[in-house]
């Protein structure tokens, strides 16, 4: 049985003020959930700020992204070296939103979980298609293209990956911040297609790996997909900056069946 991840990602969004209340009500809200993994990812300043401030409670934390490079002339970059000395559980790595804004390539997606998993992070790899290629029907080619990247990388990386909960997220690009989330069935094929070519690979990786979904998930389409078998989780956006908001998403997560039974799941 797979532990449900349910997983913040704040943005460009935050200030030290703003994000002490946020991650004072998330701290507070979410103190009693038992049997799931939540947690938030926030710019890089923040991070010594998500530290201090969720240290002694059950959520994670980490980065919105990580450097394909290990130190050295790279203005700008951040290595997995320094999000790990902040503590960080979670490096998001392949992030649609990178790979439009700053052409970031699956070839560099995966360098980067090589450089997360060798510090000891768990990278959440996102994949999923655009609106152009949805339309084309498209999907599975280019979700195997993004899933059989990772296994180009070399053994020792793939078992370091798998020692961290290597976690991938299906982000379909047409439901991210648009408000129209994937529907249930459509998710769950993926998510089933997505487990089956890791199966390919390695069974065993392919059984505990945690895929997770994101693109417009709120409390209220919550439940009809993490009642899915292949959906593991969430990776939230909008709906993770309200406490109230990422609370009731992960509440569902860790009760899907009380919770979520009879929903529809079409
Ligand atoms: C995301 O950016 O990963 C995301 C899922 O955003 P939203 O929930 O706002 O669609």
């Amino acid at each position: 049985m797979r532990k449900k991840l349910v997983v913040g990602n704040w943005k460009l969004h935050g200030s030290l003020v703003e994000n002490e209340k946020l991650l004072d009500e998330i701290a507070t809200q979410l103190k009693d959930l038992r049997n799931i993994d939540c947690g938030v990812c926030l710019p890089y300043p923040y991070l010594f700020q998500a530290q201090r401030k969720l240290a002694n409670t059950s959520i994670l934390w980490g980065a919105q992204n990580v450097s394909q490079f290990l130190a050295g002339a790279y203005t700008s970059s951040v290595s997995a070296k320094m999000i790990a000395d902040f503590g960080c559980s979670f490096a998001i790595v392949g992030h649609s939103e990178r790979r439009s804004y700053s052409h970031e390539s699956n070839q560099k997606a995966v360098i980067r979980i090589k450089r997360a998993v060798d510090a000891g992070i768990t990278p959440i790899y996102c994949v999923g298609e655009t609106l152009a290629e949805y339309g084309l029907g498209q999907t599975k080619k280019i979700i195997e293209a993004q899933i059989l990247a990772i296994f180009g990388l070399d053994a020792i990386t793939l078992s370091r990956a798998k020692a961290v909960g290597l976690v991938v997220a299906y982000e379909p690009v047409w439901a991210i911040g648009t408000g129209h989330a994937a529907q249930p069935a459509q998710a769950q094929m993926v998510h089933h297609f997505i487990r089956a070519l890791i199966a390919q690979h390695d069974a065993d990786f392919a059984e505990k790996v945690r895929i997770i979904y994101g693109g417009s998930l709120t409390p209220v389409n919550a439940c009809s997909l993490l009642i899915m078998p292949d959906i593991d989780g969430g990776l939230v956006g909008h709906s993770a900056l309200n406490a109230l908001t990422f609370k009731a998403i992960c509440e569902m997560a860790a009760h899907t069946h009380e919770l979520c039974e009879g929903i529809s799941c079409d």
